[in-house]
């Protein structure tokens, strides 16, 4: 780096500080932040596993030692623990556009995306054999719906999402999509994408674990058929919490899951030999529900309490949007290359920064209290979680990956 631009840059600083103090101070969600643990480090993983709002051992104490310890087997009526997964899920409704009645909360979105494929396919019907996948996906959702069209005698056809409009046809059975790319936080056309998806008549599921809680996604507008998403990432329900299931109210009686469990009947406890699904959101389930983990995401979700998906959205964007401005000002012009989308449009709420020593980079990063993760091999991945990361925060991270790249020389 030369005098100049040494120079320039320590000038640069001192305006993006400031700034970031001007964004804070004008920021409506600020106060947010201190109902979550954090630390006075940087925490830009929330997109992995959210923070632990501080309210939330407490309920949890309380659901192990007076719901579990005292009232035991009564907790099923008492505590509200049976109807857990469809209330919770009409508590994740408005998050992510949908009337109430149409998510339950249940298992991992592995096995939801599972339920979702292969229930798409038997909606779809006879003659349409092939489903297409986001070619680009998070892989458990590709090797689920490999298995799943192997079961169902479908062919997988990977593409790209850009592409999907080109690849469907009378044969397209279901098309499985993410809204944000978990790798270069690219935000795809969710209701451009659905719309083609109908034209041919074929149904579409949409998976939300980047998005929700950080964007609108507008599944009832959209007309999305079915979606799965997780809740431990911007929903902050904790590791390893409960995933969810929408089916619009449209599909909901033709919806036969090939999960078929005791849960999901239609009269559970008449422990009948025969399967009769249980109307509504309800059909989704599967097993007895994880309790802790579920009641622990209830829990979490008090956060979002006056807090509109917009004003979420709004800060997202100017969070990103300052972070690859100080990048731009600080990080020595080709040491890293933002493969995330500079249109708002095509922005989820994160930014992926590919350098080539990304891998000794991270842990560096993270040494110094900035944590982000690495995404193999050569991607810095930065997630921001609007309701606890703050414009300071921003300014912060991007100065100190520059001072660390200053010292790494590259490979
Ligand atoms: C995080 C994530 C998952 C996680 O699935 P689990 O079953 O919870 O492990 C699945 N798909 C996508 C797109 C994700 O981002």
């Amino acid at each position: 780096m030369s005098e100049t631009a040494t120079t320039t840059s320590a000038s640069g600083t001192e305006d993006l500080l400031v700034r970031a103090l001007e964004l804070d101070a004008a920021d409506p969600l600020a106060d947010r932040r201190e109902l979550f643990a954090l630390d006075d480090g940087v925490y830009l993983d929330g997109n992995s596993l959210g923070a632990l709002p501080l309210h939330v051992p407490a309920r949890v104490q309380d659901v192990l030692t007076r719901q579990w310890g005292e009232l035991r087997i009564r907790s099923w009526d008492e505590s509200g623990w049976w109807t857990a997964p469809e209330r919770i899920g009409d508590r994740i409704a408005p998050l992510v556009g949908a009337a109430a009645g149409q998510i339950v909360v249940s298992d991992s979105t592995s096995v939801n995306v599972f339920k979702a494929v292969v229930a798409a396919a038997r909606i779809a019907g006879e003659g349409r054999d092939e489903i297409l996948v986001d070619a680009t996906t998070f892989p458990t959702d590709g090797y689920i719906a490999a298995s799943a069209a192997r079961l169902t005698g479908h062919r997988i056809v990977p593409v790209a999402p850009a592409d999907v409009p080109a690849a469907l046809g009378p044969r397209t059975a279901v098309v499985l999509l993410n809204h944000v790319d978990y790798r270069s936080g690219r935000l795809h056309d969710l209701p451009g994408l659905t719309a083609a998806v109908h034209a041919a008549g074929a149904v579409a599921v949409w998976d939300l674990c980047h998005s929700a809680g950080a964007l609108p996604v507008g599944l009832d507008e959209h007309g999305v058929d079915l979606a799965v998403g997780c809740t431990y990432k911007y929903l902050n329900g904790g590791p390893g919490s409960p995933a969810y299931l929408y089916v619009a109210e449209r599909h909901q009686a033709a919806f036969d899951s090939p999960l078929p469990g005791w849960n999901s009947h239609a009269d559970p406890f008449g422990m009948t030999p025969g399967y009769a699904p249980a109307d509504g959101s309800a059909r989704g389930r599967v097993g007895t529900p994880d309790i802790v983990s579920m009641l622990t995401l209830e829990a979490a979700l008090d956060v979002w309490d006056g807090v509109g998906v917009d004003a979420v959205r709004a800060k997202s964007l100017a969070l990103t949007d300052f972070f690859l401005a100080c990048v731009e000002a600080y990080v020595p012009a080709g040491r890293v290359t933002s493969v995330t989308p500079t249109a708002h449009a095509e922005r989820g709420s994160q930014v992926a920064l590919r350098c080539d020593d990304a891998a000794s980079v991270m842990p560096r990063l993270v040494e110094r209290g900035v944590v982000g993760d690495l995404r193999r091999p050569d991607v810095l991945r930065f997630g921001f979680t609007p309701l606890y990361v703050g414009f300071a925060d921003v300014e912060r991270a991007a100065r100190v990956l520059a001072e660390v790249l200053a010292e790494n020389p590259g490979d």
